[in-house]
């Protein structure tokens, strides 16, 4: 997701003189009651939605239902999902019979009469209705006009939960299996939704239902609906079907700034293998917000032209040479979607490796000099205040540092390896590991162990959980000798690092205790691959 919100990434956070909100303070019993995966979350596995609603445009309005099969993990009778608290519940039935349900905030618990068994699989059908509230910069569901004067109604929801438009179990740890999306909306205008379409029925009452299907595990923000006066046109790349939907006056426009699409699949499956949801398709939806990675239904906000909304967002002349939008946004279809963090605490695994995506498709593209020069243009953008990680079980999102510094620290990781042969192949095996999984970082730290069979672990610690930088402190003696170590806050730190001249690097090896070598040259002959390793230095 690409936000200008106070959460994260933005053009404009990152011009912004405010600094953003702590991510250290009191939790509120929202966040709390959002966050946890208590026993009601975890009694029960999310196999299947079906949302079955109706968007009434002029009412602003949405009610239908979604139907709900889970599997029990413990013998329960009662079962943990959300749904905002200005939506109403207008019945939850299991079979014919209405279940009680109780309300705190955005929770609804759900009881059932009798208790439900453990390895079962059970369906409720959720009823509800009301006019989601607007929120967050890109509305959570938004009832805007086009140019034109039509309806253009989308929803974007990943800050504020799914649970603002429709009822689910709203966390990150549990995905349905697969989904089946039904939009039933006035006859002139369309949906796009995640998934495969299957078709449209008239109701013959002047709507039309729109019917999507998802073969894949997927995010419950990620469920999109973009209603609007849409065009469509279409291309394949291989067996993959591209479908591009745009407003009419944009079609030209849209032709020909969409062309980027293929060079991006192409670039991001030689790296990690297949676009992870073939089946569902690639699409990119035209939608009144910068852009957001909607399962295989990617929302495109860039005004069809390069950078980000045409300028310059790295400053040195890169990012006008691409879309940053259908890089950025369809690169989460690797990370975020195919792979997915299970609290949004472990937030970087999605924007870290997604910005880390865009230098890599830099790379292809440009070449590695102008893929490192971009990676370090995300420098300025940097905190460092506090960690990346959150703490888990509050729903809270990081701070921007986990887009930039995330992907500054993978760009280190891949100079400690210092051998793009390995690299390569533990990063697709890395994706090819987790796909349509949902992981913590200690996944991501065990892994990478295991397949460096090194222990990174305080690497990935100081980077993550702590906000300072690693700093190689180095003494030159008169002697002609050089003392260095590594401050950092994790005494068992040791990261190899590159010094010297840039042609003729050397590697040294420091831990958080001096070292001591021979060195013929001078403290100002003496540079760091800075460039290289996310680090500050100190000389003395
Ligand atoms: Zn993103």
């Amino acid at each position: 997701m690409l936000r200008t919100t106070i959460f994260a990434l933005s053009l404009a956070l990152a011009q912004a003189a405010t600094p953003p909100p702590s991510t250290l303070g009191p939790p509120t019993r929202a966040d709390l009651l959002r966050g946890q995966y208590g026993r009601y979350r975890a009694n029960n596995d999310l196999l299947f939605y079906h949302l079955d609603v109706r968007v009434d445009p002029e009412k602003k309005s949405i009610t239908g239902k979604n139907t709900i099969r889970f599997r029990m993990l413990a013998d329960d009778t009662r079962i943990q999902l959300d749904l905002a608290a200005n939506l109403n519940i207008d019945r939850i039935l299991l079979g014919s019979t209405p279940l009680k349900y109780e309300r705190d905030l955005g929770t609804v618990y759900v009881d059932f009469p009798s208790t439900l068994r453990s390895g079962r699989e059970y369906t409720i059908e959720f009823h509800y209705s009301g006019q989601p509230k607007e929120q967050g910069r890109f509305g959570g569901m938004a009832f805007r006009k086009d140019a034109a004067g039509n309806h253009w109604i989308t929803t974007a929801c990943e800050d504020d939960g799914a649970s603002v438009w429709w009822p689910n179990k709203d966390q990150w740890r549990d995905e349905v299996e697969r989904m089946q999306i039904s939009v039933s909306i006035p006859n002139d205008l369309v949906d796009v939704s995640n998934g495969h379409f299957m078709g449209k029925t008239d109701l013959g009452d002047g709507y039309t239902r729109w019917d999507w299907l998802v073969q894949y595990p997927i995010n419950n923000y990620n469920v999109a609906l973009n209603i609007g006066r849409y065009e469509h046109f279409s291309d394949t790349l291989g067996d993959l079907p591209l479908d591009f939907y745009v407003l009419p006056a944009n079609m030209e426009k849209a032709r020909k700034q969409f062309a980027q699409a293929k060079p991006m699949l192409e670039a991001f499956r030689s790296y990690f293998g297949e676009y992870p949801f073939e089946k569902d398709g690639f699409k990119l939806i035209e939608v009144p917000y910068a852009g957001m990675e909607h399962q295989s239904a990617v929302a495109y906000g860039n005004g069809f032209v390069n950078g980000y909304l045409n300028r310059d967002w790295t400053g040195i002349g890169t990012s006008l040479k691409f879309d940053f939008i259908i890089v950025h946004e369809s690169a989460h279809e690797w990370f975020g979607n195919a792979v997915s963090a299970a609290d949004v605490s472990d937030m970087w695994i999605h924007e870290g490796w997604t910005t880390y995506l865009e230098s890599l498709y830099v790379e292809k593209l440009f070449g590695h000099d102008e893929a490192i020069r971009y990676v370090n243009s995300y420098k300025p953008k940097v905190l460092n205040r506090e960690p990346i990680i959150t703490q888990r079980g509050i729903h809270r999102q990081p701070q921007q540092d986990m887009y930039f510094k995330g992907t500054l620290f993978l760009n280190t990781l891949r100079s400690v390896v210092n051998d793009d042969t390995v690299w390569w192949s533990v990063v697709r095996e890395f994706y090819q590991q987790f796909k349509y999984q949902n992981i913590m970082t200690e996944d991501v730290v065990r892994f990478f162990n295991a397949r460096l069979k090194k222990d990174l672990t305080p690497v990935f610690d100081q980077y993550l959980r702590r906000a300072a930088l690693p700093t190689l402190q180095r003494a030159f003696t008169e002697t002609g000798s050089m003392a260095y170590k590594w401050k950092t806050d994790e005494r068992a730190f040791a990261m190899p690092v590159r010094i010297g001249r840039p042609n003729a690097w050397m590697t040294i090896e420091p831990t958080t205790d001096w070292k001591i070598m021979p060195m013929p040259l001078s403290k100002e002959e003496v540079e760091v691959a800075t460039d290289l390793y996310y680090i500050s230095v100190e000389t003395q």
